[in-house]
């Protein structure tokens, strides 16, 4: 059987950045695949449906529940959103690293489903600074955007559960601790040793991973 893939979740408040920090990775490392969320959201301005976001109503997000299509699913500021099961085994089967983008309930979901998870949390650098944030991206009513910030502070208090914790000053620095976490996660011994493969005589030199 081949090396089954790493499973990366990005966490963190919402006007945190994890959105802007996992697609600049993203740009960076083909190597990671992103498997779109399911909700039950109305899609916001540019938005694209298979993209963004897969884009139900309540009685089919409701269905596949029932199905056990979904590795978590939760209720997040009013809306249900699920993670395929899926897309997400069948890439880490195939040896794929996978890169998925959660609030922290459905991060701490995962990672009791799947213990090796790898877990990053983008933290604003203050309370102010994510504040401003959220009202620049425009996108929430004044009731939402309340809601988001209590919920930012509670999610804020989780970090202890996290693997890694980087604080958002800059999104290009971000993205480099970002892409520095999933080079150290692709070499550490427990999930790969090409080493002692080499020495057992299974692999040669082609199977160390490239930095
Ligand atoms: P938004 O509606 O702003 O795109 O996302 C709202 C929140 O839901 C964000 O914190 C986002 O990371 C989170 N989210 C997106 N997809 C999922 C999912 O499949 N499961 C869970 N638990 N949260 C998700």
């Amino acid at each position: 059987m081949g090396k089954r893939g790493l499973l990366f979740v990005i966490s963190g408040p919402s006007g945190a950045g994890k959105g802007t920090t996992r697609e600049a990775l993203m740009r960076g490392d083909p190597g990671l695949a992103f498997c779109v969320s399911v909700t039950t959201r109305r899609p916001r301005a540019g938005e694209i449906p298979g993209v963004n976001y897969t884009f139900v109503d309540v009685a089919d997000f409701r269905k596949s529940e029932a199905q056990g299509e979904f590795l978590e699913s939760a209720q997040v500021y009013g809306n249900l959103y699920g993670t395929p099961r899926a897309p997400v085994e069948h890439l880490m089967e195939s040896g794929q690293d996978v890169l998925l983008e959660k609030d922290v309930q459905g991060a701490l979901a995962i990672q009791r489903r799947m213990p090796h998870a790898i877990l990053v949390f983008i933290a604003p650098p203050s309370v102010d600074e994510l504040k401003a944030r959220i009202l620049k991206r425009g996108t929430e009513s004044a009731e939402d955007l309340e809601c988001r910030l209590d919920c930012a502070l509670r999610e804020m208090d989780e970090t202890r559960h996290f693997d890694y914790v980087v604080v958002n000053y800059d999104i290009d620095r971000s993205t480099q601790v970002l892409e520095a976490i999933v080079i150290a996660e692709r070499h550490r011994v427990r999930h790969s040793n090409p080493a002692q493969e080499c020495l057992e005589g299974k692999s040669g030199h082609d199977a160390l991973p490239a930095s």
